[in-house]
């Protein structure tokens, strides 16, 4: 599987959303206490793990979210978070 992020770094401001890195959905299983909802498998470059966040069923295919970062280690995205989502090939172009 191609996993990939595109991560532009600029520490002098908050990174705009659309900057964020993209962690990539891996895998969506039902979530089993709301059937309104996914939890996704997003694989984490940073830390090398699967981190798990709810997903809505209703969600477009082609939507981002932010998520608060889930990383156990210290990380570049830790006080930014990442967006998670389903990878697009332009977000894997230079990968
Ligand atoms: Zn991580």
């Amino acid at each position: 599987m191609n996993y990939c992020t595109s991560i532009e770094n600029n520490q002098s401001k908050p990174p705009k959303l659309s900057k964020l890195p993209l962690l990539a959905m891996a895998k969506l299983v039902p979530n089993r206490t709301d059937r309104t909802q996914f939890v996704a498998y997003c694989w984490c470059p940073y830390c090398r793990t699967h981190h798990l966040h709810v997903w809505d069923r209703s969600n477009a295919r082609n939507k981002r979210e932010h998520r608060n970062a889930h990383c156990q280690i210290d990380t570049p995205i830790d006080a930014s978070g990442y967006l998670i989502g389903f990878p697009r090939r332009r977000d894997c172009e230079g990968a």
